[in-house]
């Protein structure tokens, strides 16, 4: 097993329902939680354009009373930075994305998206500026071409060919049997894992978005597709400011910033080295993956 952390079961199955922050596509959308939902404010307005700078100040958040799931977590991700969040399952770290995306509101503190108080952007647009790529690609019934297009529904056939070459899924569409016309079966299971994510790349790309949510495959993938992927998702996050549920030793070594949360807390905060030297939760995380032979 490559994993850091044990798999995140749910968090593809909650995004599955939340289609729109990847394409826009309202008529997929599904609340998921109505009760704690986030409402827009009326005086909540749309952005069209993002640097990208994520701040968490003394952030807290419960799903049901009494029951703390963030507790002052603070943290600041400059734009273009690429944060990797590590911890053990339950730790909080899907909450976080679902806070950062609007899927629900902070009790208390306050989340700054380019200094502007998250309250005060509207969901749709928020989301319109942040593409996901997850462990279980959302793919639908229809053409290669139109799961690709949900990243930007008025993008041009040409467009779409560009995206999937900078994802790498071009070679591996054009030999399907009716190439970018090929129908997908549902969720995609005529096509490998693989392929499933450099398609979900590359739907990211066409997206253009000025936030990337990834949640790193734990699942084995062959070594030369595993390469297109990480290849293509260097590419892809490049210029975004970027959060990574992290499993690969890798990935979170080069992060910009490493958040370690245990318990709905940052316990730790920074890069590989600054954490190493510290030698506290993370450095004991990382000696135990070593052991294990990984990374
Ligand atoms: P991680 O992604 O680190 O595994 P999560 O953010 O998914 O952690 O979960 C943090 C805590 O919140 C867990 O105890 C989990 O059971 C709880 N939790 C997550 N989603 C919900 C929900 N929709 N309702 C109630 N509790 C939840």
């Amino acid at each position: 097993s490559r994993q850091f952390t044990r798999p995140l079961n749910d968090l593809a199955n909650q995004f599955n329902m939340i289609l729109s922050a990847i394409a826009g596509a309202e008529r997929v959308f599904q609340i998921m939680d109505e009760e704690k939902e986030a409402v827009d404010e009326t005086e909540a307005v749309d952005i069209s354009s993002l640097d990208g700078e994520i701040v968490f100040e003394h952030v807290s958040f419960s799903y049901e009373e009494d029951v703390a799931t963030l507790k002052n977590v603070s943290f600041r991700a400059a734009p273009g930075q690429t944060i990797a969040l590590v911890g053990p399952t339950g730790a909080g770290k899907t909450t976080v994305i679902s806070l950062l995306s609007r899927f629900y509101d902070a009790d208390e503190g306050t989340i700054y998206v380019d200094g502007e108080d998250i309250k005060n952007i509207t969901r749709r647009s928020l989301r319109k500026q942040t593409a996901f790529v997850l462990q279980d690609s959302v793919l639908f019934r229809t053409t290669v071409r139109e799961n690709i297009r949900y990243g930007n529904l008025v993008a041009t056939d040409e467009e779409v060919v560009e995206a999937a070459k900078k994802a790498n899924a071009h070679e591996f569409i054009i030999k399907l049997p009716d190439g970018y016309d090929t129908v997908l079966s549902s969720e995609g299971s005529d096509l490998s894992h693989g392929q499933r994510q450099l398609l979900s790349i590359a739907r990211a790309m066409l997206a253009d978005p000025s936030l990337l949510i990834l949640d790193e495959a734990t699942s084995s993938i062959d070594t030369i597709t595993e390469m297109k992927i990480t290849d293509a998702l260097t590419k892809l996050m490049e210029g975004r400011t970027s959060f990574v549920i992290a499993h690969r030793l890798n990935t979170i070594q080069n992060a910009d910033l490493i958040i370690v949360l245990k318990d709905g807390q940052v316990i730790e905060q920074g890069t590989d080295r600054t954490l190493l030297e510290k030698n506290g939760f993370y450095a004991d995380l990382v000696r135990s993956q070593r052991q294990k032979g990984i990374g």
